[in-house]
């Protein structure tokens, strides 16, 4: 090639060179041909594109002047020189201003005699290149890094299946140096198992011929001797053109975990064996309270075997019998606590109720999270009704079967929230039986039991299911009377109540006296909105009815809560009431004068009387604060002060007075029963210097009813000193005249009622005249009381009745006017 020619048209081609032209000038590297003096003679397209100028303004430019690689130019001129000395071709790099790598060859052509004809340079773009081969050393790279840092055991086989890497984890696992490992097949190296080695190399091997992936968990000895599981996964490896060069293994040590889970199953298996061999009913419920076990025992409860039950809801079970169990297993899962419920249901097997204690306990994982939840349940019925009667017995009366008070007040809610929502009132009936006392004293505590029971059959037979009949104790019963319109309904229940007690004596022969009640009432919401209070306001009724003569009904009214105050007053006053100290603040005797009826009718004897006045309470009377005294047992004490007063009055009266004045005391029949009358009656007696025939003492039937040798022996020893006896209020009680010959009695008082009666028609008079005559038959004196009427003491006179007080003749009085009254008596004659 001729350089000056060149620099113009390039000369045509033809055949194979004309052929090799068109490849050069189609080819990726850029070419270019220079001659001896480096001028351009020939470019291709790739260089044209390469740097950026038409062929024809590269043509005949030196290249030293053209520079066409920029910087890069002076290290391809040295290359040309380079060759241009030696034969060879001459390569090397440079890189262009752009920044590109640039693969450069220079080729000297030489004439035959050895002469450099000229160069053909070649350049090719080399970045690309270069990209390819960073990233391929970097992805090594991070292999390399990945691998040496990862906990896992990674292995690396070339194609022949020969390891080529191992990570030091897994070298540091086994114990063992690289070159053991490196270069060798798997089966080749020490292995615990060789069958499972076997399979391992076959993995790989498969894996390296058909990119198969396997798994392998494989028993292998670490480095302490120990043998460790690990789980192994075999992959293909493949280079970017995914053509597979190899194959890795990745393997982890699942030693733990497979312990862990054995550890699981172990316990799993415990469990069942306990849960499936238990006589408790033992089941289990995930965490959506479905049911996902359940033991034979508790599976035959349900009446299904337990493929047919797991999985159901607690609710589907609640369906049939165990709601409150599904409720707990819900509010467990709820709020995470152990929970125990009781819990009812007909047995499937037996048909009858059972009672189940079911505790419900949470199951977590390590992470503290609710899982499941675990019940164990056990039959209870028969603690339950073991403790069933003894709370049927701790709410029942023994005695009569009835309910007790317990139960009264255990129902009073739910009795006054009834009749609250229905409009409608509660009565409260309390009875007390009137008598019941001497029944119990004359025929024994055996009679009273018999009695009691008899009561209450007869009570329960005079009422509606849904009232209550309560033994409060001693002889109260209260009934409760539910859907009360109005209070007066009550009234025949309360008569047929009295008729059905009236019946016993006649079922029970002679053996009781006439069976009867009194009765107050209380009606729920008017008189009270409590047990506490309706009880005490039918009390006060009750006690209302006792005072109104006994055997019938009273309701209750605020007026008579006025009366039970002033009563709980009375009964203060009276404990705080110093008698022992001989004048008790307030307290003092009066006299009434009794008469011999003569005419004029002559002062003989006189009634001590007690008298109250209060600073706060004002006058209060003796039938007042007697009974009060009686029930307090206060009467001890007030009854020696008046018995030892009595006394002092007696002497001093007695004092010069030439016939004998007979002093008259009340004592009671609770004072007998509480208090040695004999010793009192002595020691009043001495201390007062009295003669004992100036003491009379006022006795009631009551006390001789009792026909016990103690009140006779006292009675005898009060007579033998010479104390007189009369009997009080007679006619009012019991009628008891057979004890009258049995008993050393001196006097009869005629009740005020009966000499009241004088001239109220022929009967009630006839009635005194029999007492008058009755009393001589009996040789006792007889003592009429409460006249008031001239008429009364004319008759009186007229059949003979000795002696007689009133306030015709004289109402009672202080001692002293008592004095004046009586000697102005014996002194002035009476018109
Ligand atoms: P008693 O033994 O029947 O006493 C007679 C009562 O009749 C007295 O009432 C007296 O004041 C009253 N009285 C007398 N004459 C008449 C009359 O013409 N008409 C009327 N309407 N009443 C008359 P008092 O003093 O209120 O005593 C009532 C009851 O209290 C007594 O009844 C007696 O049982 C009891 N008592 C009084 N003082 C004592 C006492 O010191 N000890 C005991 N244990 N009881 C006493
Ligand atoms: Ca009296
Ligand atoms: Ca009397």
């Amino acid at each position: 090639m001729d350089a000056p020619e060149a620099k113009g048209a390039q000369p045509p081609m033809t055949g194979f060179a004309a052929r090799a032209a068109s490849w050069v000038e189609s080819a990726a590297d850029a070419v270019a041909c220079i001659d001896a003096e480096q001028r351009v003679i020939y470019v291709n397209r790739a260089w044209c594109e390469m740097t950026g100028r038409e062929s024809a303004a590269c043509l005949g430019a030196r290249v030293s002047e053209w520079r066409p690689f920029g910087g890069g130019t002076e290290r391809v001129i040295a290359m040309i020189e380079q060759a241009a000395a030696g034969d060879r071709r001459v390569e090397g790099e440079i890189q262009s201003d752009a920044g590109a790598v640039l693969g450069v060859s220079v080729r000297p052509d030489r004439e035959p005699d050895g002469a450099v004809a000229g160069y053909v340079v070649a350049v090719r773009d080399m970045s690309r290149y270069k990209e390819i081969e960073r990233a391929l050393r970097d992805s090594q790279t991070d292999f390399r890094t990945l691998a040496d840092s990862s906990p896992d055991n990674i292995v690396r086989y070339g194609a022949d299946g020969r390891a080529t890497y191992s990570n030091p984890a897994l070298l540091e696992r086994l114990g063992a140096e690289r070159e053991h490992l490196i270069g060798r097949r798997a089966d080749e190296s020490r292995t615990t198992d060789p069958e499972q080695t076997r399979v391992y190399q076959e993995l790989v091997m498969r894996a390296i011929t058909s990119g198969e992936a396997g798994h392998i968990d494989m028993n292998v000895r670490a480095r302490s001797g120990e043998e460790r599981i690990h789980s192994i996964l075999i992959r293909a490896e493949r280079d970017h053109r995914g053509d597979i060069r190899g194959a890795i293994a990745i393997g982890r040590d699942i030693t733990e975990m497979v312990l862990a889970r054995q550890a699981l199953a172990d316990k799993e298996r415990e469990f069942r064996s306990l849960a499936e061999n238990a006589t408790d009913n033992i089941g289990r419920w995930d965490r959506e309270g479905r049911l996902v076990y359940a033991n034979p025992a508790l599976a035959a409860l349900f009446g299904a075997p337990l493929d047919e039950l797991r999985g159901r809801r607690g609710i589907d079970l609640a369906s049939t019998r165990f709601v409150d169990v599904a409720a707990a297993v819900a509010r467990v899962i709820r709020f995470d606590h152990v929970e125990t419920v009781e819990t009812r249901f007909t047995h499937p097997m037996d048909g009858r109720e059972h009672v189940h204690l079911v505790r419900l306990v949470p199951e977590h994982d390590d992470e503290g999270r609710l899982v499941s939840v675990l019940g164990i349940g056990h039959d209870i019925s028969d603690i339950v009704r073991q403790r069933e009667t003894l709370e049927h017995m701790a709410r029942t009366d023994a005695l009569t079967g009835v309910a007790n008070r317990q139960l009264l007040y255990e129902r009073a809610g739910d009795l006054f929230v009834d009749a609250r929502a229905r409009r409608v009132g509660v009565g409260l009936m309390l009875l007390d039986l009137d008598g019941f006392k001497h029944v119990n004293d004359r025929l024994g505590h055996r009679a009273g039991d018999d009695l009691l029971r008899m009561v209450s059959q007869r009570l329960q037979g005079c009422l509606r299911e849904r009232d209550l009949l309560v033994r409060l104790g001693g002889d109260e019963f209260v009934i409760v009377v539910t859907g009360v319109h109005d209070r007066n309904d009550l009234s025949k229940l309360a008569d047929r109540v009295r008729i059905s007690l009236a019946e016993i004596t006649a079922a029970g022969g002679s053996r009781f006296a006439r069976v009867d009640a009194s009765i107050g009432v209380a009606m729920f919401p008017q008189d009270g909105a409590t047990m506490d209070v309706l009880l005490a306001r039918a009390d006060v009724a009750m006690y209302e009815a006792k005072r109104n003569g006994r055997g019938r009904m009273e309701h209750f009214r605020p007026e008579l809560a006025v009366a039970m105050e002033r009563r709980a007053a009375i009964e203060q006053e009276l404990a705080a009431c110093d008698f022992d100290a001989g004048s008790p603040a307030g307290f003092d005797i009066h006299l009434q004068p009794i008469f011999r009826l003569d005419d004029p009718p002559v002062v003989v004897a006189a009634e001590a009387l007690a008298r109250w006045t209060h600073p706060a309470l004002g006058v209060v009377t003796p039938a007042e604060f007697i009974p009060v005294a009686e029930e307090s047992g206060r009467i001890v004490q007030l009854g020696r002060w008046a018995l030892q007063r009595s006394a002092e009055m007696a002497a001093r009266c007695n004092a010069g007075r030439p016939t004998p004045l007979i002093v008259g005391v009340n004592v009671s029949t609770r004072q007998f029963a509480l208090d040695d009358v004999v010793t009192a009656t002595d020691e009043a007696l001495a201390l007062a210097g009295c003669d004992p025939s100036w003491l009379l003492i006022e006795i009631t039937e009551s006390l001789l009813l009792e026909d016990s040798m103690s009140v006779r022996n006292t009675l005898d020893a009060l007579r033998e000193r010479g104390v007189v006896i009369a009997i009080d209020d007679f006619g009012m009680g019991y009628s008891a005249l057979h004890y009258l010959s049995r008993f050393p009695v001196d006097d009869l008082k005629i009740d005020r009622a009966f000499t009241a009666g004088i001239g109220e028609g022929a009967r009630r008079t006839e009635l005194v005249r029999a007492f008058v005559a009755l009393a001589g038959a009996l040789d006792l004196d007889v003592i009429a009381e409460g006249i008031e009427t001239d008429d009364q003491l004319r008759f009186l006179q007229e059949i003979g009745c000795a002696h007689g007080q009133g306030y015709l003749l004289a109402r009672p009085m202080p001692i002293g006017e008592f004095e004046t009254f009586d000697r102005s008596r014996r002194t002035s004659p009476v018109a």
